[in-house]
């Protein structure tokens, strides 16, 4: 594995335009599980999945179950940053990092410090009302309950659920900023949504790089594969 850190450190400082397009991996070290890997929420034992519980079907026909999962497992109060959002921002501020393309809804990478983050899902933060459109933020709504508006409509968070389309403005950002960049991480991802790997497709760059625990489907693609926590990684890059 050495050998492999030493070739992508080689390449990171080499490089003038690197996207990071990163998972749910990159936030498990801040204590947030995936959904995929070995302790992820599909893993664990509910009476409907996970995928069901997130798709605009279950929002629309049963927002209690909605809702119940959402606040107890895709809200998590008081986390933070780990080194891997902190190295990203980082490696921004030396001006050879363009953006990061995420596809986790927990804000992290901007508490760390990033600037040019696209959010393929959005995030958790925001909220607004089905009814009359009115805006709202995670602190000011009651979630001990279907969260509603003072019009009494329901409000929905600002997040693509499962069975809904992606914003197309962030998608046709996302698009453009891997086509443009000359090294591309993906890390803390399994590739298994299509939203995300789609993107590796629009790719012309040098170095495609795959930092996941797990195997992923486009292991395949890459000038550099390691199967290692992406913390672990990162903090050997100088
Ligand atoms: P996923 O759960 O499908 O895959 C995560 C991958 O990260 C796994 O393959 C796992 O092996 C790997 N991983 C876990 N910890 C790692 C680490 N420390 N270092 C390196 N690899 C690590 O996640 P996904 O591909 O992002 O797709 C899940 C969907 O669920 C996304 O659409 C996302 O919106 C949502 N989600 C978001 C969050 C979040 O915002 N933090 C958390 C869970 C799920
Ligand atoms: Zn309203």
């Amino acid at each position: 594995m050495d050998k492999e850190i030493s070739k992508l450190n080689f390449i990171i400082n080499n490089s003038k335009n690197i996207v990071f397009l990163g998972g749910a991996g990159v936030s498990t070290e801040s204590g947030i599980p995936d959904f995929r890997g070995k302790d992820g929420l599909y893993n664990q034992k509910y009476d409907y999945s996970p995928e069901y519980m997130l798709s605009i079907d279950c929002f629309l026909n049963d927002p209690e179950l909605f809702y119940k999962f959402y606040f107890d497992k895709m809200i998590y109060d008081d986390v933070k940053p780990n080194i891997i959002h902190y190295k990203l921002a980082d490696l921004e501020k030396r001006g050879i990092l363009s953006s990061v393309i995420t596809q986790n809804i927990d804000g992290l990478h901007q508490m760390a410090g990033s600037k040019n983050v696209l959010e393929l899902h959005g995030n958790v933060y925001s909220f607004h009302c089905m009814k009359c459109n009115k805006k709202y933020n995670l602190q000011n709504i009651n979630r001990s309950d279907i969260p509603k508006c003072s019009c009494g409509g329901i409000l929905k968070p600002d997040i693509v659920l499962y069975g809904e389309m992606m914003d197309e403005n962030v998608s046709r950002k996302a698009i453009y900023e891997v086509s443009k960049a000359d090294t591309l991480i993906v890390g803390g991802t399994s590739l298994l949504v299509n939203t995300a790997s789609s993107l590796l497709n629009y790719f012309n760059g040098d170095n495609l790089v795959i930092i996941n625990l797990d195997k992923t489907p486009f292991d395949f693609r890459a000038n550099i594969v390691i199967h290692e926590k992406l913390g672990n990684v990162l903090k050997k890059i100088k």
